[in-house]
């Protein structure tokens, strides 16, 4: 049993082991509970969390949407700081910054060797199918850990591990090339890094659509082409700025139906349409004029890689991906503020990202 050191234990805290705030029961509010410290193996790593990004998918589990089996700490997006290793540990350190790829997979299946984890038989996301960041500490193995370099801040660290890392490897599904176009459906945290992204990787045009005016507000800054879709049809105005062609590349973030179909519908002659929000709706499309008649494709995303997550934080350490200027707003370790963060996200509310630093 891991034991913190004496000087760490606060008064009240060590009746019950660590503070974690847990999904209980689905469709209720998250729960302060106290559980046993976790148990460190030989090829574990255990943190000390610093910052756990508050995103949709929680909310999502919370409102039973992707099924979990409970009392489940949430929490899939992590960075924080070494507190203790496992015996078989030589990468890692006690004070190391690091963040945490969020699937913890097998390393020795088919999809593993081949460098597609995610579909690991035996993969287990953090925060979903095993405890996550929500709580004092987290216990996951070395190959899940990579060191978090001093010019990234540990908030900006933590949503790197879903929202940019999902964006790059959309990107990448989408084989976006450099001089091509690009359409982004929905601009909160996966958006804005997604237009940089698609920037850095050499997209010559990138439209942002969303309803919100401060995310286009913001999505401006980035240098995107904001098209507000509450101001009359995304389609039509991508179509009218483009002189009719559309764009090479499309991406849904938001996860609904009919952002689905703009997407789709948005797209040039031999366009990829990159789906990555998450519904379970169905939605329509007109085959011949949509899809075949232009080549057309559309590609399912799900995750993404740890070997992506290398590239991701060299990009940020040289700041070619910028997480500051107010996007991240930090909530404490407390049921009440978390449940009222799950509230905004479900309410498509503005609030760009909410971290919990602990
Ligand atoms: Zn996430
Ligand atoms: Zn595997």
């Amino acid at each position: 049993m891991f034991r913190v050191a004496q000087h760490d234990r606060l008064e009240g805290r060590s009746r019950y082991g660590m503070k974690t705030i847990r999904l209980t029961a689905i469709g209720s509010p998250l729960e302060e509970q106290g559980i046993e410290d976790p148990p460190v193996g030989a090829g574990d790593v255990l943190i000390r969390v610093r910052a756990a990004g508050i995103c949709h998918s929680d909310a999502h589990y919370r409102a039973g949407v992707s099924p979990v089996k409970l009392p489940l700490t949430l929490g899939h997006e992590v960075a924080g700081v070494v507190e203790r290793i496992g015996g078989e540990i030589n990468n890692f350190k006690v004070g190391d910054r690091v963040c945490v790829h969020y699937l913890v997979t097998c390393g020795e299946c088919a999809f593993c060797r081949a460098g597609n984890e995610q579909f690991c038989p035996s993969a287990e996301m953090i925060g979903k199918h095993r405890n996550g960041g929500y709580g004092e500490f987290l216990v996951v193995p070395e190959q899940s850990v990579f060191i978090l370099p001093d010019e990234i801040p540990f908030e900006q660290g933590a949503i790197m591990m879903c929202s940019s890392a999902t964006s790059l490897h959309a990107l990448k599904k989408a084989r976006l090339a450099a001089g091509e176009s690009v359409a982004i459906f929905g601009v909160g945290g996966l958006g804005i890094s997604t237009i940089q992204l698609a920037k850095n990787l050499g997209a010559a045009r990138v439209f942002a659509i969303d309803i919100n005016p401060r995310k286009l507000e913001l999505a401006e800054r980035f240098e995107a082409i904001v098209i507000n879709a509450a101001a009359g049809d995304p389609v039509e105005q991508i179509h009218e700025i483009t002189n009719g062609r559309g764009v090479d590349v499309a991406l849904e973030l938001v996860g609904l139906p009919v952002t689905m179909r703009q997407a789709v519908q948005s797209l040039a002659t031999l366009g990829r349409a990159a789906l990555v929000g998450l519904t379970r709706e169905s939605f329509e499309i007109a085959p011949y004029r949509e899809l075949i008649n232009k080549e057309a494709e559309i590609i399912g995303v799900s995750d993404h890689l740890a070997s992506e997550i290398p590239v991701l934080l060299e990009m940020a350490r040289t700041g070619q991906l910028d997480l500051s200027h107010g996007i991240i707003r930090p909530v404490p370790l407390e049921a009440g503020t978390i449940n009222a963060a799950l509230d905004n996200l479900e309410k498509f509310g503005d609030d760009v990202r909410a971290v919990i630093v602990p």
